[in-house]
């Protein structure tokens, strides 16, 4: 792919990096740019090229097309990477490579937009799908009384995870009578979720997903929002039906998401069971999976157990080779330069409130007053 460029020796800014410039969102090889001499930096490569745009007079480097970008310690981040889909908590990786947490945090926050930027290319030049399956993978943020959903979409012909977007739900369930007065506590302090969140949540990962296709098939449990979100599509679909009672094995028509959410819990350390380290905000979480998303799609194999066992990605036919992590973070990618669908543009943002948080805030700013 032409953004996936190996580094040549001479680099040539394939576009001018200022936003506003009409040299920004085409890639052309003689826009009107000059070398502009070089500056010096204490870590390697020491000298780096700067260039001026002779259009907009904006003045950038080398550096600033590089995923390092503006960066401290721009060496831990291939390390950070591959502890966050190895199942580490972040103050667990935070030890291992030598830094605090809050680097970490803030690190694994930048890999999960440069994640969610690099998906969204490659989806563009991808196929539609023939099947997709969906489902909400349940878990939570600040405490057991904010539960969520990550609904998740999957291509069951390749394994190929294609989007996931988030849900707040209610707590339900079984809960001791201490527990029902604390949620009534909770709830007439922060508010309640939503009563159709996951069903305006499901549409918009349901249409991103079946993006370009005329007619698909998408497999569901019988959760009751399912349904008029698919009716709301503008496509010819097929809705199959599973019981989410059903026996969860491979005959299963849900396979290929249950086995992504095996996947989440074992290599998302937020996402275990009875975890200590789950997440605060789903904005993190998203984050999170953002990464282990472009790891699952582009660079494991399918099949865990079998060596050299395709991509998902190879198996759809979008790419010929297995990404490295080299390949990954190749090349900064700029949101500037592309469309992302609605719920990753407010995860790029960093706009996903935290009930819990978004009321303190409103308290102390009225203490401010
Ligand atoms: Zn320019």
């Amino acid at each position: 792919m032409r953004f996936l460029n190996s580094r040549s020796r001479l680099f040539r800014p394939p576009f001018c990096p200022n936003p506003q410039c009409p040299h920004h969102r085409t890639d052309s090889p003689d826009w009107p740019h000059k070398r502009a001499g070089f500056y010096r930096r204490q870590i390697a490569p020491r000298r780096i090229q700067r260039f001026t745009c002779l259009h907009c007079r904006r003045s950038f480097s080398s550096q600033t097309f590089s995923t390092t970008y503006w960066q401290h310690r721009p060496g831990l981040d291939k390390r950070i990477f591959m502890k966050a889909v190895g199942g580490m908590a972040l103050r667990q990786i935070a030890r291992d490579v030598g830094c605090s947490p809050e680097t970490v945090a803030g690190k694994v926050a930048r890999l999960g937009r440069h994640c969610m930027l690099l998906h969204s290319r490659f989806m563009e030049f991808a196929d539609p799908a023939r099947i997709v399956v969906a489902d909400g993978f349940e878990t939570f943020e600040w405490s057991q009384y904010f539960p969520f959903h990550h609904n998740l979409a999957v291509d069951p012909d390749t394994d190929f995870w294609i989007y996931f977007n988030d849900s707040e739900l209610r707590r339900k369930g079984r809960m001791t009578s201490t527990q029902r007065k604390r949620r009534v506590e909770l709830e007439a302090r922060f508010g309640r979720p939503d009563p159709r969140a996951v069903r305006k949540s499901m549409f918009e990962l349901l249409k991103v997903a079946t993006a370009g296709s005329g007619c698909v098939v998408i497999d569901t449990d019988d959760h009751p929002s399912y349904r008029p979100a698919i009716r709301a599509l503008e496509i010819e679909v097929e809705h199959r039906v599973t019981p989410g009672r059903a026996r969860r094995d491979r005959s299963n028509r849900l396979w290929a998401v249950n086995l992504l959410d095996l996947l989440i819990r074992h290599n998302n350390a937020n996402h275990r069971r009875e975890t200590l380290a789950w997440s605060k905000r789903r904005q993190g979480s998203s984050e999170r999976l953002a990464i282990l998303l472009v790891w699952r799609n582009y660079m494991q194999g399918r099949r865990e157990k079998i060596r050299n066992s395709p991509t998902p990605a190879m198996e759809r036919g979008m790419l010929s080779r297995r990404l490295a992590l080299e390949d990954v973070l190749d090349r900064r990618l700029f949101a500037s330069r592309m469309e992302l669908p609605a719920s990753w543009r407010r995860y790029y943002r960093r706009e996903v409130e935290t009930r819990a948080l978004k009321s303190q805030r409103r308290h102390e700013l009225s203490y401010a007053v």
